[in-house]
């Protein structure tokens, strides 16, 4: 089945980037080959004077392993989009000169800001309203802002030039189908919600280690650290879809009014000393792989003490949540992949005299790419059936068939933003990251350290 867009054009700033070439035609390409970008037109805008067909050659070599598996009509889609695709010279931060382009191609327009973020704000703040054609949607990537007065000043720049719901505030990190997954897990089981509570539930962990180190990302990486990278930018946003009250509908306007609410009830308590953790990798082997110290790596600036490994405590004062901690962590170069949100369900009041064993309690594990569900409840063991052993309900969930990217990129072409960052929500992350941020900077908690492929400093809850 086919499907035509709501956008006529997209159009990439940062025809030569990194993200452009490794993740948004890879995702655009999925679209094209589905039948789901039916009609639209590719144009990619930078600052070289590329001649046409180098453009065309990027564009089809990202298309290339989706061409591969592709039917006659997917192979015949990506054609036409690669073919008749265009590029541009633009300064997008010259005044008049992307509006001019906007103002050439087939609207309505979707731009999208494939950009260093200075210079993305640069660019919105060289259009004039009256430049900017009805129905045009911008899309920003993170991170959007690097704090919440900046964030403000990008949201109130946007403001000015198109309507909320036709700004894209890109957080590719949860896939819809993630995300469709925890609230059908919440709201489509009656067993689960009565338990969902501070009364049932003793702590929430949010966690995103990867084996990851900086892949010679200093540039962006070294200003901005995990706290900032991963935990105001996604995690958060796990942290809400997990705590969230039953929205009316799975709208936009319902899913992110509820976002908001919850997000606006969070904060970290100080002293950040006993609330918060940082830490720094040094040289170390991840399966058997040189990583050099973080403070060696080419770009990287010892001087900012840039944190690789971030933990956060938040508390949702709410009637739900009062006292439950949500313990949000994220750090690169660690021994162990682990992409996870795990509930700690409180001990049961009494366990009945005779039994023995286990008794721990039950933990629900919803895992983050590959999609998986795991319940670990205490049953009766095998040989004396008193003594308690553990046992695992695991379920496989469906993934999308889109890249991350692809569905970001659904969302923008059929003017959907269910999945995009609102304005309130973007500036109430940096509200509550951004006192721990200027705790760290004067040095109020210290800077611990890790060897690469550990699990992380001593005594960490890992
Ligand atoms: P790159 O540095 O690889 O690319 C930036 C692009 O911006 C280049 O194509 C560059 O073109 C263009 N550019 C810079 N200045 C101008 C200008 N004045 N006018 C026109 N074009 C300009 O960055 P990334 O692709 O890595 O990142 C882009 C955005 O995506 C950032 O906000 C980043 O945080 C975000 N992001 C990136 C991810 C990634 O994995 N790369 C993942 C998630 C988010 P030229 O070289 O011709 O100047």
């Amino acid at each position: 089945m086919t499907s035509e867009t709501t956008v006529k054009t997209l159009l990439i700033l940062g025809a030569s980037g990194d993200l452009t070439g490794r993740l948004l035609l890879p995702g655009l390409a999925r679209l094209v080959a589905r039948g789901r970008a039916d009609g639209l037109t590719l144009v990619g805008a930078g600052s070289d004077d590329w001649p046409p067909e180098r453009w065309r050659d990027r564009v089809e070599e990202s298309f290339a392993d989706e061409n591969s598996q592709a039917d006659a009509y997917g192979k015949r889609e990506l054609k036409r989009v690669a073919a008749s695709s265009s590029y541009h010279r633009l300064d997008v931060t010259a005044e008049g000169r992307l509006a001019g382009l906007i103002a050439e191609l087939d609207g309505p327009v979707a731009v999208y800001f494939a950009l260093p973020p200075h210079v993305s704000q640069l660019a919105c703040e060289a259009l004039a309203p009256e430049q900017v054609p009805a129905g045009t949607r911008l899309v920003l990537e993170k991170p959007f802002g690097s704090d919440e007065k900046s964030a403000r000043r990008l949201n109130a720049t946007l403001a000015g030039l198109v309507p909320e719901d036709h700004i894209h505030r890109v957080d590719h990190f949860l896939g819809k189908a993630t995300v469709l997954n925890i609230l059908g897990l919440r709201f489509a089981n009656t067993f689960l919600e009565p338990v969902w509570n501070r009364q049932y539930i003793a702590q929430v962990e949010i966690i995103f280690d990867e084996d990851l180190a900086l892949e010679g990302r200093a540039r962006y990486y070294d200003g901005a650290g995990a706290l900032r990278d991963m935990i105001q930018s996604h995690l958060l946003e796990i942290l809400a879809l997990m705590a969230l009250e039953p929205p009316a509908s799975i709208d936009e306007r319902d899913l992110r009014d509820a976002v908001a609410t919850v997000l606006r009830a969070s904060s970290i308590k100080a002293p950040y000393r006993t609330s918060t953790r940082r830490a720094r990798y040094t040289a170390g082997r991840i399966e058997g792989r040189k990583v050099p110290d973080y403070v060696a790596e080419d770009g990287v600036d010892a001087a900012r003490n840039t944190e690789t490994l971030a933990e956060v405590r938040v508390e949702i004062n709410n009637w739900r949540w009062q006292g439950v901690p949500f313990i949000l962590r994220s750090g690169k170069a660690l021994g162990n992949k682990r992409k996870e949100a795990v509930v700690t369900f409180r001990p049961v009041p009494h366990l009945p005299r005779g039994f023995t064993g286990v008794d721990a309690p039950n933990q629900l594990r919803i895992g983050f790419g590959p999609d998986t569900l795991q319940f670990d409840v205490d049953v009766n063991g095998p040989g004396n059936v008193l003594n308690l052993d553990r046992a695992t309900l695991q379920a496989e969930l469906s993934a999308s068939a889109l890249l991350p990217y692809g569905e970001v990129l659904e969302g923008v072409l059929t003017g959907d933003p269910l999945l995009s960052v609102r304005a309130d929500t973007a500036e109430d992350c940096w509200r509550i990251i951004d006192p721990v941020l200027k705790s760290w900077a004067a040095g109020h908690v210290p800077l611990e350290e890790y060897p690469a492929g550990s699990s992380g400093p001593e005594g960490w809850p890992v």
